[in-house]
């Protein structure tokens, strides 16, 4: 995909978002585009931010802490959401770092945020990330242990807002997106963080609340520009 300027890279999503919101009736303004600037420097996150964007991505806690305070010190107004992995010995400083958490997906992860909530004070909204596809190699609870795993969270005083799937690579994800969306309306949940780049529009239609996009945002990951 050809890198556009930032701001008509920010404005393409925006349009992508709304036509899709348009087909389902549902309002743009209910979609949230979540920024995911993971292995982006400062040079490539600043245009975005010059340009409005203040809702930004990364999947690891230590890499966002290394690059949001100085961006955050400019831009008091970011908010930040962790979309990858956590490791329960890193829960506390993501709870200190992030607004949103999308990847709560086990018991002991549950516990070691509800403690983390407890000693900072801090409670950043939190999706419980459902493996969607059953798919071995994959971050994610099974669906069967949903119920119980969102019982827990309640429990240890998360502030549970939704759930979040990366569907499998490869196949029609509407499917995916539509079981998620199910699951979430089953457990009252009206959050739901899916979508990325390539099928942003299908998650949408299927009502995504949060969509998460690096490529089509950034360019790829990883080369140069
Ligand atoms: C990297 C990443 C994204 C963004 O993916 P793109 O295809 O680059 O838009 C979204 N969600 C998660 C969990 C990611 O790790």
């Amino acid at each position: 995909m050809e890198r556009q300027d930032d701001k008509s890279a920010l404005a393409t999503i925006a349009a992508r978002i709304a036509a899709a919101a348009r087909l389902a009736d549902r309002k743009p303004g209910d979609v949230t585009l979540v920024a995911v600037s993971k292995t982006q420097g400062p040079e490539a996150i600043e245009p975005l931010l010059a340009a409005g964007q203040r809702v930004f991505g990364e999947n690891r806690v230590q890499e966002a802490a290394a690059k949001w305070p100085d961006l955050r010190a400019r831009y008091p107004d970011v908010v930040l959401h962790l979309v990858g992995q956590l490791q329960s010995n890193k829960a506390e400083e993501a709870v200190a770092q992030f607004d949103a958490i999308h990847s709560v997906d086990r018991s002991s992860l549950v516990k070691a945020l509800g403690a983390a909530i407890g000693k900072t004070g801090r409670r950043p909204d939190c999706f419980v990330q459902v493996n969607i596809g059953e798919e071995e190699q994959k971050g994610g609870c099974a669906i069967a242990d949903l119920p119980a795993l969102l019982a827990q969270a309640r429990d240890a005083g998360l502030s549970v807002v939704g759930l979040m799937a990366v569907p499998p690579a490869g196949v029609e994800a509407a499917p995916y997106f539509a079981l998620l969306a199910k699951l979430a309306r089953d457990h009252g949940l009206v959050e739901l963080s899916m979508g990325m780049s390539d099928d942003l529009e299908t998650a949408v239609m299927l009502g995504a609340t949060q969509v998460r996009v690096g490529t089509a945002l950034f360019g790829a990951r990883g080369t140069a520009a």
